[in-house]
């Protein structure tokens, strides 16, 4: 083991080993075995997709649902994105994670399309993803032609820093996902820094309020207060919004009353399987 750690020092750099503590060898060897298993779930098909509906708070009903990865480990059972996603960037793993996210997420709508129900699926992505030339659009593209699926069969989720970045590349792709009808949503919004000048520059169509704005909201809090001021912010400019892990009833009403769109969390459904989600939620109706 110390001569395996040994190797892995050496191999980043000549002069590099000697930098490594016994902790940050542990931490080097625990990284490489996840890099290492990660390839074989690649290969070997280990992931799935999980579904957590988006409610319209108008009525009550499905409005969307949004994707989100887990991978079935064979020692381990089932691991959260948490675990693995940093890694899967890090090593540019998560391009073929992302575009095999977004095969199965779409797949997975023409069966539901097929079956009646038209929904659209929100899908994760990476700033990685949008700096790459191997998560290739127009294969996306093509990919949604070949299932006769629009554009507006899709929307995904960017983060904050994605917009900081505005190089070429990455507006580029995301006037590609405009041009082609898929929305776009930023998520987590409130947790990065973002210059509010980039949400008009970039034509977003939905705002998340991150989770931790809404866990403690309570009418004296402070984060109703930032709930509010988004909220009317985003509709001066178009923009739709989602209200991220809303858990509770007055969680709910309190965003309603301040004018929030649409709301996903506990409270209507935890990230499920797809079957179950279909027991779920087919019919689209919600009952209140
Ligand atoms: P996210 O996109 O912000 O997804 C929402 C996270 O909040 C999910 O965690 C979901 O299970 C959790 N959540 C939903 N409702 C509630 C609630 O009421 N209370 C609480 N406490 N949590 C709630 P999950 O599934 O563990 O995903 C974590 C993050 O991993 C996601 O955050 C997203 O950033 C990333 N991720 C997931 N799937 C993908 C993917 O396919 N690609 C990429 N690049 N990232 C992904
Ligand atoms: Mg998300
Ligand atoms: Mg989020
Ligand atoms: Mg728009």
């Amino acid at each position: 083991n110390a001569d395996q750690a040994m190797y892995a020092a050496k191999s980043q750099g000549r002069n590099n080993y000697h930098y490594f503590t016994p902790v940050m060898e542990m931490a080097a060897q625990k990284r490489r075995l996840l890099v290492n298993d990660l390839r074989i779930a690649l290969a070997e098909q280990q992931f799935c997709l999980y579904y957590q509906p988006i409610i319209d708070f108008s009525d009550g009903s499905l409005h969307k649902v949004e994707a989100l990865i887990r991978w079935n480990h064979p020692g381990h059972g089932l691991v959260s994105p948490k675990d693995f996603i940093l890694a899967a960037e890090d090593t540019g793993m998560i391009v073929d994670i992302g575009n095999w996210v977004f095969s199965e997420a779409i797949q997975q709508v023409a069966k539901w399309k097929a079956n009646g129900q038209s929904i659209q699926v929100s899908i994760n992505t990476s700033p990685v993803q949008f700096r790459s030339d191997d998560c290739d659009q127009d294969n996306w593209f093509a990919q949604l032609a070949a299932m006769r699926l629009d554009g507006s069969s899709v929307a995904v989720e960017i983060t904050e820093g994605l917009l900081m970045e505005a190089s070429t590349q990455v507006r580029d792709k995301l006037l590609g996902f405009r041009d082609a009808g898929v929305e776009v949503s930023l998520d987590d919004f409130g947790t990065g820094y973002s210059s509010l000048s980039y949400l008009k520059q970039f034509d977003i169509d939905y705002l998340k309020i991150d989770q931790s704005f809404v866990r403690n909201l309570d009418p004296s809090s402070s984060d109703l207060a930032l709930c509010e001021a988004i909220i009317v912010m985003a509709h001066k400019l178009g923009i739709k919004v989602i209200a991220e892990g809303v858990e509770t009833e007055q969680q709910k009403q309190l965003l309603i009353e301040a004018g929030c769109d649409f709301g996903q969390g506990y409270l209507f459904s935890k990230p499920v399987p797809a079957a179950r989600f279909e027991q779920l939620f087919n019919p689209t109706l919600v009952n209140e």
